[in-house]
């Protein structure tokens, strides 16, 4: 039986079509491994959608939150075919699969709640011998419409996946080596953690360091997900969060 991991890419990583192309190769290097793509909107891509529908609409107060949701979501659905066709040009055949069709949410639009992951789509893809990549950060709302999980959502995204399709997870993240103790990039003694446990991460999060978003790490934790913290484009063993 073949190896299974999910590797969510976030917006540092995917904004460049140079670094789309290294991640289509690191994938093409992996192909003993079956693995389920999630990504990120390019960064700064999110921001930038939120305030132009917030300029286009008059009364933002008065936006029915599930446009606005539709909206800002395109930044997945920009950057997930992107990749797909790095994997594709590196050798390894990649396919698209809407999130919609994937998580079933609540219908608390700007920050949905998954209940439901339909892995159908992504096990017949992976039997074919074809990548899955899905846009992370949205589904599908209770009464069908696009609904967006919340900001940093594509943690949660990939969680999820893991969870659901009984494997591990890398977050693959640019110019960053794992979790630390400190901001290296302000803490010259910062210290890189090799591994935590799933309590001692999210007691990080509470105090400050940003390790995962919080409906991901609670879902790690709730459902003993393996989470692993890599570089994206450099070698390391980066940080493993278990449940012990
Ligand atoms: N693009 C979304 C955000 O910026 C989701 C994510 O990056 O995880 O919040
Ligand atoms: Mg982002």
């Amino acid at each position: 039986v073949r190896h299974r991991e999910v590797w969510k890419f976030g917006g540092t990583s995917v904004d460049s079509a140079e670094k789309r192309r290294a991640i289509g190769e690191k994938i093409a290097r992996a192909d003993h491994t079956d693995v389920v793509v999630v990504v990120s909107a390019a960064a700064g891509v999110t921001d930038a959608l939120l305030r132009e529908i917030a300029r286009e609409i008059d009364t933002p107060d008065e936006a029915p939150q599930h446009l606005i949701d539709s909206y800002v979501a395109t930044g997945e659905m920009m950057s997930a075919p992107l990749v797909a066709a790095a994997i594709h040009a590196s050798g390894r055949p990649a396919a698209v699969v809407p999130a919609t069709q994937v998580f079933s949410c609540d219908d608390r639009f700007g920050d949905g709640t998954v209940q439901a992951v339909l892995t159908a789509p992504l096990l017949r893809l992976l039997r074919q011998g074809v990548v899955p990549v899905v846009g992370g950060f949205f589904g599908l709302s209770t009464d069908d419409r696009l609904i967006t999980l919340g900001r940093g959502g594509s943690d949660y995204s990939a969680v999820l996946l893991a969870a659901a399709l009984g494997c591990d997870v890398c977050l693959f993240k640019a110019g960053c080596d794992g979790v630390y103790d400190a901001d290296p990039n302000r803490v010259t003694v910062a210290r890189r953690y090799e591994s935590l446990t799933h309590d001692q991460a999210c007691h990080l999060a509470t105090n400050g360091a940003k390790v995962l978003q919080d409906k991901a790490s609670e879902l790690a934790r709730a459902q003993k997900v393996t989470v692993r913290v890599r570089p994206a484009f450099a070698n390391g063993s980066g940080t493993v969060i278990k449940a012990n």
